[in-house]
């Protein structure tokens, strides 16, 4: 077994880091800012795919696939959208290599393979889509377009991180279109809705949903209704976001519509998205110094049998009564894995599985098959009891939902204690620097005041959070009048 994970007491940061590699999450890779998914991390990332794609299906929207590549005439048309993302962008110049003649065994761009028009790698894809909307759309009868795609994105980040911010990610980007902005709104609204139950009920993170101030919008958006988490560390994490995009991409691509009237009018339109980010809010909000803690929704394997035994009679023994557990379980849909390898040891296999977070692990040895018991050890408390085999099913089923809810419950309590109301700048900045988390606090509603605390505090508003009571406020900043409080947070 290789030595342990840094705590995250002594450097967070690293703990995260370490974990992600060692657990077989994923790894960085040849290509800066690009990571290797490892097939364990992929198997996490395929639950919430399935999950999520399920809730997508269910409120009726269809998956279809559109271009990695966006041609840059098409990039440009909606401006805004373009401006913000320009700086990230990778571009595709030329379409040819060839042998290098000044340096054998090397290869260079062909000079004469340039392409007629530059092609950016889509780091969102607005753009194709809704200039390939424009030939779907004519009449009121062509709308809603609600449509999915998961795909990967690049956006040239210049500080990496393992899931939470890479070159390139993974995600579905939504790109839905309608008739009216009441509707379009409603759609964002839901999406928002379907991400926050996803990642409470699924993951068992819980979430403020809220909107994004201006400066924090998505560039092309009028309004974004985001989920934000917060991290064991106190760091909010912006965990999804939805957009209502207004009329802006309709127009920059000349998407009309015949209305019931007759009338044409702009097409209304949302986009939302969640990436492989989710991974590492998954792994900063649960996880402990022992490895990673996976909640039984997605945990690849939610239980693992490792027989103890010294013959091969006792293993066979042991095999038969497993066998017998394996189906009980697969046939309450329980996803379970007998761990008999005979290359390690189960000190090793039991090291193995709590690294990789494996929710409930069931031990049986020798004595336990005279006795007719088995050793349960939870993953999430570290607690261990010997439990009759008689009921095992019972009790094991009854634990997934248990340890999926106190983990829930555990996440949350952390999270409400770690919301503090401050009225005072002196107040805003101890808190701050001592307990870390969300401050809840009265703003002015201008950029400049965001900006200003920004800068002298590093934190930024994560969201004006949604159905909270209006309450007449001092801007904690400027001492202007305000509506409402908002959430500052230090984020990722
Ligand atoms: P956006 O299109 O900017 O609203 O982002 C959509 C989703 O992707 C949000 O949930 C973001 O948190 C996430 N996201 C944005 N940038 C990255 C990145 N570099 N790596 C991973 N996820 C990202």
């Amino acid at each position: 077994m290789s030595k342990k994970l840094t705590s995250r007491a002594e450097d967070y940061s690293k703990w995260y880091n370490e974990l992600v590699v060692k657990a077989d999450l994923a790894e960085n890779s040849a290509v800066r800012g690009c990571m290797v998914i490892k097939p364990y991390g992929y198997a996490i990332w395929e639950k919430m795919q399935a999950e999520l794609d399920k809730k997508f299906k269910e409120t009726g929207h269809q998956n279809a696939y559109f271009p990695l590549f966006v041609p840059k005439s098409l990039f440009e048309a909606e401006e805004k959208n373009a401006e913000g993302f320009a700086k990230e962008c990778a571009v595709v110049t030329h379409y040819r290599l060839q042998n290098d003649p000044d340096k054998p065994g090397k290869l260079r761009v062909d000079p004469n393979a340039k392409l007629e028009e530059e092609l950016v790698v889509r780091p969102t894809s607005e753009a194709i889509i809704w200039n390939t909307y424009r030939n779907w759309i004519q009449s009121y009868r062509d709308l809603p377009i609600l449509v999915n795609q998961w795909a990967n994105v690049v956006r040239w980040e210049m500080r990496t991180r393992l899931f939470l911010r890479t070159a390139e990610f993974l995600w579905q980007e939504g790109h839905t279109a309608h008739a009216t902005k009441a509707e379009a709104i409603v759609e964002a609204e839901q999406m928002n809705n379907v991400y926050a139950n996803f990642v409470e009920n699924f993951m068992a993170i819980p979430v403020i949903q809220g909107l994004k101030t201006e400066s924090e919008r998505f560039a092309g958006a009028e309004e974004t209704y985001c989920i934000e988490a917060l991290m064991q560390d106190g760091k909010a994490l912006q965990a999804g976001t939805s957009h209502f995009l207004g009329q802006n991409f309709a127009k920059a691509f000349d998407v009309k519509f015949a209305n019931k009237e007759g009338k044409q009018d702009y097409v209304w339109a949302t986009s939302w998205g969640v990436s492989t980010r989710l991974m590492g809010a998954l792994i900063m909000t649960h996880s402990d110094d022992n490895g990673l803690v996976l909640p039984p929704n997605l945990a690849p394997n939610q239980v693992v049998i490792v027989p103890i035994y010294k013959s091969e009679e006792q293993l066979a023994a042991i095999t038969e009564v497993v066998n017998g557990i394996v189906n009980d379980l697969r046939a309450k849909s329980i996803s379970v894995k007998f761990d008999n390898r005979d290359t390690l040891r189960p000190g090793a296999k039991f090291a193995q599985h709590e690294l990789q977070g494996v929710p409930l692990r069931i031990a049986i040895g020798a004595r336990d098959l005279e006795n007719g018991t088995v050793e349960l050890a939870r993953r999430d408390t570290l607690t261990k009891e010997v439990v009759p085999l008689d009921g095992l099913i019972d009790k094991v089923e009854g634990l997934m939902t248990e340890i999926q809810e106190s983990l829930f419950n555990k996440a949350l309590d952390f999270r409400n204690t770690h919301i503090t109301k401050v009225d005072t700048f002196e107040e805003f900045k101890t808190v701050l620097e001592t307990k870390t988390g969300f401050i809840s606090a009265h703003w002015d509603g201008t950029a400049e005041t965001e900006d200003k605390i920004k800068e002298l505090t590093k934190a930024t508003i994560r969201c004006v959070p949604l159905n909270q009571e209006e309450e007449n406020g001092l801007c904690v900043y400027s001492g202007a009048p305000s509506k409402g409080r908002v959430l500052f947070a230090k984020a990722y």
